[in-house]
């Protein structure tokens, strides 16, 4: 048992729908065996348990641990090449280092340089792009499990148009797919996630055994991307007979509230009742949209429709594994669409970041907030002295205020310590938290 000191940022309302940031300057939190079992006034806690041990996070803050919805694996060595638009991005940056992948010890570097991202980043959920190979996202999960990150991914998945070697069949898709599954499948904080690429390299028979192995994997995910670039749309209309992109999912019955598409910059208002209608959430991942010109994230018109949105990174078309960053961009993104845009306050891209990204991965009961009855998954903000951010934070005006800077000028570097239940797994690059 273990009695955190911190001040505590959170969301546990939603505050596209009137809920606030809640700011706790001196607050207890008692963890037992990894869950948040009380929570009030650090002096009020400190009297009722005077034996546990205390760690005292007050010279930073406490945020709930990052949730990243939308983040490629495979990609993490190739993030930062920029000046190109998704399909040319794809032939000329992407796919020759998704084919290396085959090779299995290739891919296990790779997963540990991926999850080492994610853990400095403060991320401890994460929906994952898969690579396109079984044995790639065995060592996915074998890195993920070693961590104990909460990690949902799976195989990806094409039958057309991508080189060769990244090619399957529907039904090596779904043998494959099911034998992924059966080993990791709800092992510790594991979950599969039925993953083809995206409908311009999926044919409807592929498509169909995906829906296929979703049934036969109770509780699986299933995520794929839409609606990212007006010409992988046109293109994508062409394959399906003139079909609205999100309806290439959906004829298959692949749209669900355990359904999360990423992108959906171009989406037609129709496509927005669909997704709102089938509870599936959409995976905003702005700095990728900025990188590859896709265009500005029609925010206003997901809230509107009642579509759920959360952050990803979508490294590595994104510019980097943290959410501060992607926060950020999402802001400047609805700066920039004027009136078509939805103004964010600093408690949006807190919401956006972590209990938004909880609730598309069905982990709302879990994580996503610092509340009695959740896993203590958190990270903890602490800019070395003399920072800008420590500058920032010592002078901020209000807790929202505050939390504006840690979007603002928060970095990786910036992350002093990260705990998935109750463990810590990081302890930042410059200090770790004092024992007392
Ligand atoms: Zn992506």
């Amino acid at each position: 048992m273990t009695l955190f000191r911190a001040s505590v940022l959170d969301t546990p309302a939603d505050p596209f729908t009137g809920g606030r940031l809640r700011s706790d300057d001196d607050c207890g939190l008692l963890v037992e065996q990894g869950v948040i079992t009380a929570r009030g006034p650090f002096e009020t806690l400190r009297t009722a348990h005077p034996d546990e041990p205390v760690l005292d996070l007050r010279e930073g803050i406490l945020l709930p641990g990052m949730v990243d919805t939308h983040v490629h694996f495979p990609q993490v060595r190739i993030i930062g090449g920029l000046g190109l638009p998704l399909l040319d991005w794809l032939d000329q940056c992407a796919l020759p280092e998704e084919m290396r992948l085959a090779d299995v010890d290739h891919a296990r570097g790779v997963a540990h340089d991926f999850v080492s991202g994610l853990v400095d980043a403060g991320t401890t959920t994460a929906l994952v792009f898969g690579a396109h190979f079984a044995g790639a996202v065995d060592t996915m999960f074998e890195a993920a499990d070693q961590w104990g990150l909460r990690v949902t991914t799976g195989l990806v998945t094409s039958d057309r148009l991508l080189p060769e070697p990244l090619l399957t069949t529907p039904e090596r898709a779904r043998a494959e797919s099911r034998e992924l599954a059966g080993r990791w499948h709800g092992k510790g904080r594991l979950r599969y996630a039925v993953t083809p690429r995206f409908s311009l390299s999926a044919s409807d028979a592929l498509l169909e055994s995906c829906a296929q192995t979703v049934a036969e994997v109770p509780g699986a995910f299933f995520t794929s991307h839409v609606n990212e670039n007006v010409h992988e749309i046109r293109e994508v209309a062409s394959l399906f007979d003139g079909a609205a992109y999100v309806d290439t999912y959906d004829r298959h019955g692949l749209l669900t509230p355990r359904s999360v598409l990423a992108h959906d910059v171009h989406p037609t208002d129709r496509e927005l009742a669909t997704l709102a209608g089938r509870g599936t959430a959409v995976a905003h991942c702005p700095t990728s949209n900025a990188a590859l010109g896709s265009g500005l994230f029609p925010l206003r018109r997901h809230v509107e429709a009642g579509v759920r949105v959360a952050l990803g990174s979508d490294v590595g078309a994104g510019t980097g594994f943290s959410l501060f960053k992607e926060g950020l961009q999402a802001y400047f993104a609805q700066q920039l669409l004027g009136e078509q845009g939805l103004p964010l306050t600093s408690a949006h891209l807190l919401w956006l970041s972590t209990a938004a990204g909880a609730d598309a991965l069905g982990l709302a009961d879990e994580v996503g907030v610092l509340s009695v009855g959740r896993q203590f998954d958190a990270i903890w903000v602490l800019p070395e002295p003399g920072d800008p951010l420590a500058v920032g934070l010592a002078n901020a005006a209000s807790a929202d205020d505050a939390l504006s800077k840690v979007f603002a000028l928060g970095t990786t570097s910036d992350v002093g310590g990260v705990w998935v239940g109750g463990d810590q797994i990081a302890a930042g690059r410059w200090r770790r938290p004092r024992d007392r």
